[in-house]
């Protein structure tokens, strides 16, 4: 039925992702907190001798507990203030306890989750590419914001992702040309080895003759993952359209003096968003750009 039924099926899709986004926003938030308290915990098990006090809070902490509450007045958000985008708009972007408030960024994750599924879904169909994709798109945005924030790639979604990438292909079998997983098992394997190896010696190249390090381990295993999904195929439009992007944004930032010289700028955002053009339009770019196609 949702094959002969585009609009419905498309429609779903956006239901679908503007609840993801929900999800996302408390990932993009909880998850570097989780990741903080864990490695605090593992290094005072290495400092405080046996017996001594951790001053860790045990309260649980992980992406159900405890329920979402206002940071400024702590009041629980009720399940109405809690549905993607119309929560934010119904209270005016104010906490409706406190009047705190509320970061627009929330109601902007859920709402590019949402389009952006949409799109996903009417660009591939009823069809396992569409999942794909999906999965694909739903961590790129999760590991974007949380770059955005920290300077930091989980690992927990990162080589997830890489292994979801490899199953997709060993279990959806053969895809049509058409497809963005076309390049199958094979070209992603050595894909994931391409990608990791080739920035880890951008990185270590960068650090002997600057002394300076340029990206984290966390930007190899992004490309890694994107070229598991996409294959080795995608390795130079992904490096050369982030490259780019990534440059001529951090030129800009720096000379509107909004950005210092030496801060780090984060590379995985530009890495996301480029294998999410090559994801949606890989093929496109590939004949309008044909020297990009050196891997056949
Ligand atoms: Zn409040």
């Amino acid at each position: 039925m949702l094959q002969s039924a585009p609009f419905l099926l498309v429609g779903l899709a956006t239901l679908l992702g503007l609840l993801v986004g929900s999800f996302l926003n408390v990932v993009i938030y909880r998850l570097p907190v989780m990741m903080e308290r864990a490695w605090r915990r593992e290094s005072e098990a290495l400092l405080v001798p046996a017996g001594g006090s951790a001053a860790v809070a045990a309260e649980p902490f992980d992406l159900v507990r405890p329920r979402s509450a206002c940071p400024a007045c702590k009041a629980p958000i009720k399940a109405r203030h809690n549905v993607p985008v119309l929560g934010w708009l119904w209270l005016r972007g104010r906490c409706a306890a406190c009047g705190a408030p509320i970061s627009a960024r929330y109601p902007v994750v859920e709402a590019l989750t949402g389009l952006v599924s949409g799109f996903l879904v009417w660009q591939f169909g009823y069809t396992p590419d569409a999942l794909g994709a999906l999965v694909l798109t739903w961590s790129l945005i999760a590991l974007t914001m949380i770059d955005l924030d920290h300077q930091l790639l989980p690992d927990s979604i990162t080589l997830p992702l890489l292994w979801a990438g490899l199953l997709f292909h060993l279990v959806a079998g053969p895809r049509p040309d058409t497809s963005p997983f076309a390049a199958g098992l094979a070209d992603g394997v050595i894909g994931a080895m391409a990608g990791y190896l080739s920035l880890w010696l951008v990185y270590h190249g960068f650090r002997l003759v600057t002394g300076k390090e340029g990206m984290g381990y966390g930007d190899f295993k992004l490309f890694a993952a994107l070229l598991a999904w996409l294959g080795y195929q995608m390795f130079l439009p992904i490096l050369l359209l982030s490259a780019l992007t990534g440059a001529v944004t951090g030129v800009a930032l720096i000379a509107l003096g909004r950005h210092a010289r030496q801060e780090p700028i984060p590379f995985g955002p530009y890495l996301a968003a480029a294998g999410f053009v090559a994801l949606a339009w890989g093929e496109p770019l590939l004949t309008a750009v044909p020297f990009l196609r050196i891997f056949p």
